[in-house]
């Protein structure tokens, strides 16, 4: 988190900007394809994170790639609007057609190219939660945005209740559910000889993570969750988080800590009887805002998601 740290305050503004903008379209429209917003300048960046593995970045959740003799397996696929982009990208690291896509959870900035790549021809591959709620309407509780329906062709078509292993490209990629997380049906992902863990959104790197905790998602599931993936991880780990930059098993600690931090601080002040105003007053993040308050959610708007979570809880 050093390099957050020590980023200068007007770069960390701009990218909280850059990351509300983008994560309010994936909130408040569920098929991408129909949102208004230009992504005529959004460039797709490539980082090769082990042999055989890659992470794209674009505008929404980060895209885990394997590539191989098989062909070309992917985690998440953002936006409609940006599968042009991606499929080039990918296209200068293999040649060939995508023949899976694994949906880390429901949201439209992890499942939006899900439609255009189904019908090209990949097999699209999620948690059964994840079907379930891409197939009817959502409502976003802490955002109060309905999310329609998303079209039949963008919905999985093979679902897991628990873990899936696709043999792969000479090498085992295996998923397996958490929850509830960030939503309930959160899948990991473990590129296994490559030592490398896509995380969906149960993680955020340097950033507070947004939990839907009205798609069933939890701040302690978050914790557990992570836990599960520390028990994979070990120094030499690279971690794709579903959003932020490309990480680590260090980072990630950091990451579990600061949420045990806060959400004990907050469970205390529950106990105590104090209402969310109360909370937002005594600041239960102060000390962490500066390395993670910078992003998608700042203190004023993520206190009162974990409040609201955790008094539901402890009811
Ligand atoms: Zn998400």
């Amino acid at each position: 988190m050093q390099s957050r740290a020590d980023g200068g305050s007007d770069v960390r503004f701009n990218f909280g900007f850059v990351i509300v903008a983008i994560v309010m379209i994936a909130i408040l429209t569920a098929t991408p394809a129909r949102a208004q917003r230009d992504f005529s300048g959004v460039e797709v960046e490539t980082v090769e994170v082990a042999a055989g593995v890659h992470m794209l970045s674009a505008a929404g959740g980060n895209i885990g790639v394997s590539t191989g003799e098989d062909g070309i397996f992917l985690v998440d696929d953002q936006y409609a609007m940006l599968t042009e982009k991606i499929v080039a990208a990918l296209a200068r690291i293999q040649a060939g057609p995508v023949r899976f896509v694994l949906n880390t959870h429901w949201h439209g900035d992890h499942t939006g190219g899900n439609e255009n790549l189904g019908q090209a021809g990949a097999l699209l591959v999620a948690h059964d939660n994840v079907r379930t709620r891409l197939s009817v309407e959502q409502f976003i509780e802490a955002y109060g945005a309905r999310v329609p329906a998303s079209p039949p062709d963008a919905l999985p078509v093979v679902t897991f209740n628990d873990t899936v292993t696709f043999h792969f490209n000479g090498t085992e990629i295996h998923a397996f559910h958490v929850g509830p997380g960030h939503t309930d049906g959160d899948s990991v992902v473990h590129f296994r000889e490559a030592n490398v863990i896509h995380t969906g959104d149960l993680y955020w790197s340097g950033m507070y993570p947004f939990i839907d905790t009205s798609s069933g998602g939890s701040m302690s599931g978050v914790i557990d969750a992570v836990d599960r993936i520390l028990l994979l991880a070990n120094a030499e780990t690279k971690i794709i988080p579903g959003h932020g930059s490309l990480s680590n098993t260090g980072e990630l600690r950091a990451y579990r800590a600061m949420l045990a931090t806060i959400r004990d601080r907050i469970y205390a002040m529950i106990d105590a009887g104090k209402t969310v105003e109360e909370v937002l007053e005594a600041a239960p993040t102060a000390d962490f805002d500066e390395a993670w308050g910078g992003g998608f959610l700042p203190p004023e708007r993520w206190i009162p998601i974990v409040y609201t979570n955790l008094k539901r809880a402890s009811e």
